[in-house]
């Protein structure tokens, strides 16, 4: 039997490789371990909870305010000592964080063969997302296989000349959600009741998530600013606002926005939560790359509070817009979608960009040909 280390961080890298994590076992082929960092620790353990997963080696290693530095220094110790622990043929990583980079060059250290979920999503430039292009361009440079969601991220790995083989197999992130949105629709009434306080008294909801480390400071000011100004010019509407854990992020959202009486600013919410507020949302605002994923094969449309996207599919598609962090341009394309049905009904009804739900099935026999 041949032996698999996955290493996850964060949430979204969770969400994204626990299908696969799950497709592995059940092929009985290998034997696989779960690692968790824990980069982003009580988030993790509530998508380790929904999907009922343990993991086998809790690294554990975020202190509080952790610097970028000091993260990769103490990842890279411990990622190396459970690669020699466990001897593995493969480690799995996923997208761009830190967690996934230091994962990767651990494996590559040691001479390990390297599967990058989500390869080849390309900003072109270095400074956004940060640290995440230049983290998603180094492990790309390791990796033996990279599996590509789209056509064009495979086209940019291409233009790179990558080493190893490359494989366009959609995004597992549209495997979890479509096992989240079965759960859903099996409890509605206990999902209803829930939130009906936050949704069921408003003509509509809007959806908001952001956390990016490079909209920090003024982005997030002006991001926050066009909320201010949303909801008073909305008083109807419910926006509702599951705030990040970072402390960056939750000192200007709270300071600027609580006490709202239709802003809900809540703690981060479950993964089945999330998609039933999402499945409830009119539309969503977000800088989040797993949310822009999602929204189309929900039917919603998305505005992109970042400058640049590494996900232009959505956006060629139709199905999400390209807003920026300027409080005007964030403020100018609600109010064009809440006036123009037309304009949002076209953007509720495209076929998903970022796959169909089948994403770890093909990695994992993919993988079962090639090791
Ligand atoms: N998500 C969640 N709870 C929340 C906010 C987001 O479960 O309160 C999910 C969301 O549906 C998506 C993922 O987390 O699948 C995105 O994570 P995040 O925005 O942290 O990271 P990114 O995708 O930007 O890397």
């Amino acid at each position: 039997m041949k032996k698999v280390l996955i290493i996850v961080g964060t949430r979204p890298e969770a969400i994204k490789l626990v299908p696969i994590f799950t497709e592995l076992r059940r092929s009985r082929r290998w034997l696989t371990l779960l690692v968790s960092s824990g980069q982003h620790r009580e988030m993790l353990k509530s998508i380790f909870n929904f999907f009922e997963v343990k993991p086998d080696v809790d690294l554990a290693i975020m202190t509080k305010n952790q610097s970028l530095t000091g993260l990769t220094e103490l990842l890279l110790e411990s990622c190396s000592t459970v690669i020699d622990d466990h001897k593995p043929d493969l480690v799995i990583v996923q997208g761009d964080t830190t967690t996934a980079m230091v994962g990767a060059l651990a494996a590559f250290y040691k001479r390990v063969k390297i599967a990058h979920v989500e390869a080849g999503l390309r900003s072109y430039d270095k400074t956004a997302p940060f640290p995440e292009e230049v983290n998603r361009r180094i492990i790309s440079t390791m990796a033996d296989f990279h599996f590509a969601p789209t056509r064009t991220a495979a086209e940019a790995l291409r233009q790179e000349q990558v080493t190893g083989k490359i494989k366009v197999v959609g995004n597992t992130v549209i495997d979890s959600l479509l096992f989240a949105t079965k759960k859903v629709s099996k409890n509605l009434n206990i999902f209803d009741a829930k939130y009906t306080h936050l949704i069921d008294q408003y003509e509509k909801t809007i959806l908001i998530t952001g956390h990016r480390r490079e909209s920090f400071g003024e982005g997030f000011e002006n991001i926050c600013k066009a909320i201010l100004t949303l909801a008073h010019a909305y008083p109807k509407v419910s926006f509702v606002y599951p705030v990040h854990l970072n402390p960056n992020v939750r000192s200007v959202v709270f300071s600027m926005l609580q006490g709202l009486r239709n802003v809900f600013l809540i703690d981060p919410v479950t993964y089945d939560d999330m998609v039933y507020l999402m499945t409830r949302s009119y539309l969503i605002l977000t800088d989040s790359g797993g949310v822009q994923e999602e929204a189309p094969t929900l039917g919603k449309p998305v505005l992109i509070m970042r400058d640049k996207t590494e996900r232009p599919e959505g956006v060629k598609a139709g199905c999400s817009i390209l807003v920026g962090s300027s409080e005007k341009r964030i403020v100018r394309a609600v109010v064009g979608l809440m006036n123009n049905a037309r304009k949002y009904k076209s953007m509720t009804r495209i076929v998903n960009p970022y796959g169909k739900g089948d994403s770890s099935k093909k990695i994992v026999s993919f993988l079962n040909h090639e090791i």
